[in-house]
């Protein structure tokens, strides 16, 4: 197998269980985060002691340069990039939109938004057969929120997860004929460390049981729809969203 993945905010949640999943199936893994480097280090680990590859990079998504490091970095120590998954992101704290200011949004904007943009440009840069590349897979990690709006909680990530979708599909008609698939894996409440940015670390488990399947998802079961997206089993399907959200 001669696939090479870069995965953004690899090291914890969604990420660290798509990253882990990939080296056991022989991707050689770029973890990349923002700040937590012992949790990145710590995914290099494990996969490499199954026996794969990986290296940790720091990057924040949303700095052109930090991201052309990042990519310059995961082809000299990996090679040729075959893979991306759009994963990094974030939230603050619950609120309504008239609470809203400026900055928050400036920051959301940019991790959710500005961030899988330069990552997708940056892949594509080197995959696309109209730059000489072999071609390869994106998969966008969205949200069901994007078609929730997630009212009274946070509609500024909701948004910003409609601005992926949009990208998803944009992205995928530029490159149809280029050799890439360009895809979207829409989770819904995931046992992550995420809710507790929102102000509430036991919303998934508030929630889940009013979820249609009674319960909130693990993030090995996001990575396994993701890597399914990934690989040749979905070689005719591109523009896609895949929801990974327990019926909801
Ligand atoms: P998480 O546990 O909070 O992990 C987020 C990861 O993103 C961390 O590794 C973090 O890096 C990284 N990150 C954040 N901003 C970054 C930036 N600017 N540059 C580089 N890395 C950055 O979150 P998660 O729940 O796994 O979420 C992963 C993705 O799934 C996100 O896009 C999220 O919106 C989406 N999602 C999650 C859920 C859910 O219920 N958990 C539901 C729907 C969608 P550090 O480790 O260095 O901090």
């Amino acid at each position: 197998m001669d696939e090479v993945l870069v995965i953004t905010g690899g090291g914890r949640g969604i990420g660290a269980a798509t990253a882990l999943l990939a080296g056991e199936r022989g991707y050689r893994v770029c973890v990349n985060y923002r700040a937590d480097a012992a949790s990145a280090e710590g995914i290099v680990e494990r996969i490499r002691a199954v026996g794969g590859t990986a290296v940790a990079v720091q990057a924040d998504v949303s700095r052109t340069a930090e991201v052309e490091r990042l990519f310059e970095t995961a082809e000299r120590e990996l090679g040729p990039l075959t893979a991306l998954v759009n994963n990094a992101g974030t939230l603050e704290k619950q609120c309504r939109l008239d609470e809203l200011d400026e900055d928050r949004l400036t920051r959301i904007w940019a991790a959710n938004i500005t961030g899988p943009f330069l990552c997708a440009a940056a892949a594509v840069r080197r995959m696309s057969t109209r730059y000489g590349g072999r071609g390869g897979a994106i998969v966008n990690v969205g949200s069901a929120a994007s078609r929730l709006g997630s009212p009274g909680e946070y509609v500024d990530y909701a948004a910003s997860k409609g601005a992926l979708d949009s990208m998803t599909r944009g992205l995928s008609l530029e490159v149809a004929a280029e050799g890439i698939r360009v895809n979207c894996v829409r989770p819904g409440l995931i046992h992550t460390d995420i809710h507790a940015l929102g102000g509430e670390p036991g919303r998934v488990d508030r929630v889940g049981p009013n979820l249609p399947m009674g319960r909130g998802g693990q993030p090995e079961e996001v990575a396994e729809a993701i890597l399914y997206l990934l690989s040749p089993a979905a070689s005719y399907i591109t523009g896609s969203f895949l929801e990974a959200a327990g019926g909801r």
